[in-house]
């Protein structure tokens, strides 16, 4: 993608201070954009504003909070008059098993991954339909195919499947707005040490996720884990006048995993 192609759009995207969302903004910083980055975490937004610079727009909020949410959209709708991307892409996750979940470990998964989502295009579709492309894209996972089901992974494996079907009828609803789903694979983020995993005994966190996505690599025909870049290219170009024609589609980006018939042996 060229340094200018998405000069002068507006892209918000979701948990935009970490992982696959920095490098989502980060290539549409580099690419012209201005980026509204929204996430919780205070410091890694600010470390991600020193690294990229005043087009990165760092905005404190929690996805699942609608009155937030909505001053956001107050924010862009007087700066900038338009949103032309919006990336729904925070999310959380934990194994939990059906007969142990609770109340919050339900809305820790869905109020995020779906009521967030929901919420966004609320709020943000008015401003979308001001833009000459305008593009949501919305992150699943591969644990959400029917040919992965991962043991206590329920909760965010659901939660993820309902947010492709959302995407669906957003295809329907939204008439001239663009939803696509990318469903990602296994991607080395800071999401396998935010809880998602336990360490193994005797063994710290780190070595302990490093170990898994080690072996996992057996399972990848690519031959590697995914890095945030390879879901990056990928939305920035289902975003570009190229993609213009392309609404409705999932788009798996796990280097081959699933297509191969192999997976992780969780
Ligand atoms: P990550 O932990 O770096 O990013 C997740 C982001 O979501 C974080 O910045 C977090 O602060 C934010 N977030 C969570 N709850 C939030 C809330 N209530 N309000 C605001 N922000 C919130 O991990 P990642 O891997 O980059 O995850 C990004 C997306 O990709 C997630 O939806 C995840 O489910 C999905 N995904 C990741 C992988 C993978 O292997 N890393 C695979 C498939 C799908």
């Amino acid at each position: 993608m060229d340094n200018n192609h998405f000069k002068d759009h507006v892209a918000l995207v979701t948990g935009g201070a970490s992982g696959i969302g920095l490098g989502i903004a980060r290539k549409f910083v580099a690419a012209g954009a201005t980026v509204i980055a929204v996430g919780r975490n205070k410091e890694k937004l600010q470390a991600a504003g020193s690294e990229l610079g005043s087009r990165y727009i760092a905005e404190i909020c929690d996805v699942t909070d609608e009155k937030r949410i909505m001053e956001i959209s107050q924010f862009v709708r007087k700066s900038y008059g338009k949103l032309d991307v919006l990336v729904n892409n925070a999310g959380n996750a934990r194994f939990v098993s059906p007969e142990q979940f609770d109340e919050k470990t339900f809305h820790f998964h869905f109020d995020v991954i779906v009521k967030g989502s929901m919420l966004f295009v609320k709020h943000f579709t008015p401003m979308l339909r001001e833009s000459s492309n305008p593009s949501i894209i919305n992150i699943s996972s591969i644990a959400a195919g029917s040919n992965i089901i991962w043991p206590n992974h329920f909760l965010y494996s659901s939660a993820k499947l309902a947010l492709e079907k959302y995407t669906q009828h957003l295809v329907r609803d939204l008439w001239g707005v663009r939803s696509n789903v990318i469903i990602p694979g296994l991607i080395d983020t800071p999401i396998w040490e935010a809880g998602l995993i336990e360490p193994l005994e005797g063994k710290s966190l780190s070595d302990t996720v490093n170990e898994l996505l080690e072996a996992a690599k057996q399972t990848i025909p690519a031959g590697r884990i995914g890095v945030p870049d390879d879901i990056a290219e990928c939305v920035l170009f289902l975003c570009s006048d190229q993609a213009r024609y392309i609404n409705g589609a999932s788009i798996v980006i796990d280097g081959g995993m699933i297509c191969s018939g192999l997976g992780l042996g969780l």
